[in-house]
């Protein structure tokens, strides 16, 4: 495959760079998480470097530089990101890349540095790159990626040229992901909007749980379960997913409960239950209840006890809908 369908419009103005021969030196590429930025810089790196690519600009698959690509060995392509995820990329990483760069390209085209997430660049390794975008080497494409904008020190953006991906069309988005689950609408609600994040929704095994915790939730707000005993079945959870899950619940009762007809909600699937809850809820304690939730994204972030953390939101909720 080499693109999704909605990124016709992005290609062509890759495209447009190599045809009129203006091929940035620095090429930002930003937008939401979950739409292929990273594949669509993966694609217009591959096109850069190979040696005759098609008449729609990508890359021929088949010539000797395609072939390196395959097996990860092309000496003109750089994939510099995180060494584990969710870490930064270091200045020892950007002083390694900094001393090949110092060397001419091996080809006759482009040499191609892809940088992921470019947000993940601490300060010591962004100012050192910097002073290589100061004096970029010849014949040298960098590419940074990244879906957090306002993380990036305004010294690199500016020194870049910026393609902005939009979200893509919901209608092509439902076609493409139709053909891979039954629940495309439910998923890409959930995802609001972003396709790739949708995709990893659609699993049986995540829609079910969704709905187990989100039955648990209701049965604690009807005080038919005690907060102890399901903080305890979730502790075999993934932490992130259900905190976002409460989050996404408890901003659509928000909407319900200051919109009479309700858009772009996160679970439009579960609005019958929703709609009902929110009647009945106490809009200054659901605040306060948000709030709880955004400070525990934070305290997950540390040694924190998993069960307290549990007890201490669902007793909270508990306590929300008694009032
Ligand atoms: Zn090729």
């Amino acid at each position: 495959m080499n693109l999704y369908p909605w990124q016709q419009n992005e290609w062509q103005q890759l495209r447009n760079y190599v045809v009129q021969n203006r091929v940035p030196q620095a090429l930002l590429i930003n937008g939401a998480l979950g739409i292929g930025k990273q594949h669509l810089a993966e694609q217009f790196a591959h096109a850069l470097l190979c040696e005759c690519p098609t008449s729609d600009g990508f890359n021929c698959g088949e010539c000797s530089s395609c072939l390196l690509i395959k097996v990860d060995t092309h000496p003109d392509f750089m994939d510099v990101q995180p060494e584990e995820v969710g870490k930064n990329i270091t200045i020892a990483q950007i002083r390694t890349l900094i001393e090949k760069l110092s060397l001419k390209p091996q080809f006759e085209r482009y040499r191609v540095i892809l940088i992921h997430p470019a947000d993940a660049l601490n300060n010591a390794a962004a100012n050192a790159f910097l002073k290589y975008l100061e004096e970029p080497t010849e014949r040298t494409v960098v590419c940074l990626v990244t879906h957090r904008m306002n993380k990036l020190p305004a010294t690199i953006k500016s020194r870049c040229q910026k393609l902005t991906v939009t979200m893509p069309n919901k209608n092509l988005v439902l076609q493409w992901l139709s053909q891979q689950t039954n629940n495309a609408e439910v998923v890409l609600n959930l995802a609001q909007g972003s396709p790739l994040l949708a995709q990893q929704y659609a699993t049986d095994e995540h829609l079910t749980q969704r709905r187990d915790c989100f039955n648990a939730w209701l049965s604690i707000a009807k005080q038919q379960s005690h907060p102890i005993i399901v903080a305890e079945q979730w502790l075999k959870l993934p932490e992130t997913t259900l905190l976002f899950w409460l989050s996404s619940w408890v901003i659509d009762l928000m909407r319900y409960r200051h919109q009479s007809a309700p858009k772009n909600l996160y679970h439009a699937d579960l609005n019958r239950e929703l709609s009902s809850l929110a009647q009945h809820v106490n809009p200054i304690k659901l605040y306060e209840f948000y709030d709880l939730l955004l400070l525990s994204r934070r305290r997950l972030e540390t040694q924190i006890n998993k069960q307290v953390l549990w007890e201490e939101i669902l007793i909270a909720w508990a306590m929300l809908n008694r009032s």
